[in-house]
């Protein structure tokens, strides 16, 4: 650890107790400290009432519990959702968003995304999106996060932060999952510490199978992550059925076959035998045919799979229309009747650019309408 004061979010229980024995404090400080931050959600080392005060100063100087600053909030009254956007200590801009979960029953209109009024009562919890990267290198083309190329990485404890950010909002999150901005496992290191932080089981004690992280597929990185042991759930973008087509949405298929993708998720399932999710984007005339449903069902062949299908949510300069409601039912009843188990995920926050990046990119931009400023 550096001697200038840097993110407490950044560290490990393990390292902070470390820390901690460097200056023969007792290790019930430590678990003190931890506590403040993680379950009591301090917001400065000042409000730590049962530690000493010479303590005190020394985190202070040591470390910061400084959050992003929220820079706009919008909320989806259609369905409760929030998106915020965050400005990080060097002014680069990411994403969150916190989505409710509602009961199995809970209806929504495939046209406009609104839950029944009836269904909004049966909110079972809450599932936070978190950004990765600022940007992301991977320009897929139905993807507004990867439009301006990659910014940076994002540190462990930024992404922490996160979710530190939503609690201090009120909000009480449950699920994770990475897919907001960036692409998880070209930030392999600060991904997996911030799991650690996250799942840690003196402080925000998240369960491994509340968070889920999605992929576009890097192919050498499911490998490692499958022998690392991350215990999370693991989702593929994978959005075509066959290689040809998938390269025309995501540049980076040219890299990683089918195949070669599908042989990583084999060995994947052997060290880790969870079920994977297929997120499969509704595209119009692009991926929805009964033959791209085939080659679907023969692409998951062999893997404990399960097919999320989402509704394409058009973004400026994508040449691209979503899949009409009813056809998207087809293609979800064929995936069915052939024992792929597949449900429709009508995205959330659809009125307030919930797609990746769409807020970040338009708030850049001079125009801006309907937002709430804090
Ligand atoms: N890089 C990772 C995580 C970020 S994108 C990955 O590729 O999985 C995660 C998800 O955002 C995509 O799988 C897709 O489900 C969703 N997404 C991105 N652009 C979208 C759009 N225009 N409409 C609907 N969903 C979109």
């Amino acid at each position: 650890m550096t001697e200038n004061p840097s993110l407490f979010y950044q560290y490990t229980l393990g390292e902070i107790r470390a820390w901690g024995k460097e200056r023969d404090l007792p290790a019930y400080r430590i678990g003190q400290l931890w506590s403040w931050v993680y379950q009591r959600g301090a917001a400065s080392f000042d409000d730590m009432s049962n530690l000493p005060k010479d303590l005190r100063a020394e985190l202070n100087a040591r470390f910061s519990l400084e959050l992003p600053t929220l820079v706009v909030r919008q909320r989806d009254p259609n369905d409760g959702t929030s998106k915020i956007l965050l400005e990080l200590n060097d002014g680069e801009r990411v994403e969150s968003v916190i989505m409710p979960r509602f009961s199995e029953r809970a209806q929504t209109d495939p046209r406009t995304g609104a839950v029944r009024d009836r269904d909004k009562r049966t909110v079972k919890d809450y599932t936070a999106c978190l950004s990765t990267q600022a940007g992301c290198q991977y320009a897929c083309r139905f993807c507004a996060s990867g439009q301006d190329g990659l910014q940076r990485n994002l540190s462990a404890g930024e992404i922490v932060s996160q979710v530190m950010r939503f609690r201090r909002e009120g909000e009480d999150v449950s699920h994770i999952v990475f897919m907001g901005s960036g692409e998880p496992l070209h930030n392999y290191e600060e991904v997996r510490r911030a799991v650690e932080i996250l799942t840690c089981e003196e402080g925000l004690n998240f369960s491994s199978r509340k968070i889920t992280l999605s992929t576009v597929g890097v192919v050498p990185e499911i490998y490692r992550m499958a022998k690392d042991d991350w215990k999370i759930k693991l989702a593929i973008s994978l959005h075509a059925p066959a290689d040809e087509k998938r390269e025309q949405l995501i540049p980076i298929a040219r890299s990683y076959s089918l195949s070669q993708l599908k042989d990583a998720l084999l060995y994947y399932q052997r060290l880790q035998p969870r079920r994977v999710t297929f997120e499969y984007l509704m595209i119009a005339d692009f991926n929805d045919s009964p033959k791209d449903a085939e080659k679907l069902i023969a692409l998951a062949d062999g893997l404990i799979c399960h097919v999320n299908l989402i509704p394409y949510n058009a973004v400026p300069r994508a040449p691209f229309q979503p899949t009409p409601a009813r056809k998207i039912d087809e293609f979800r009843n064929r995936l069915r009747k052939r024992n792929l188990d597949a449900t429709v995920r009508y995205s959330r926050g659809r009125n307030i650019d919930a797609a990746c990046g769409q807020l970040r990119r338009r708030m850049n931009q001079p125009a801006v309408a309907s937002i709430e400023h804090e």
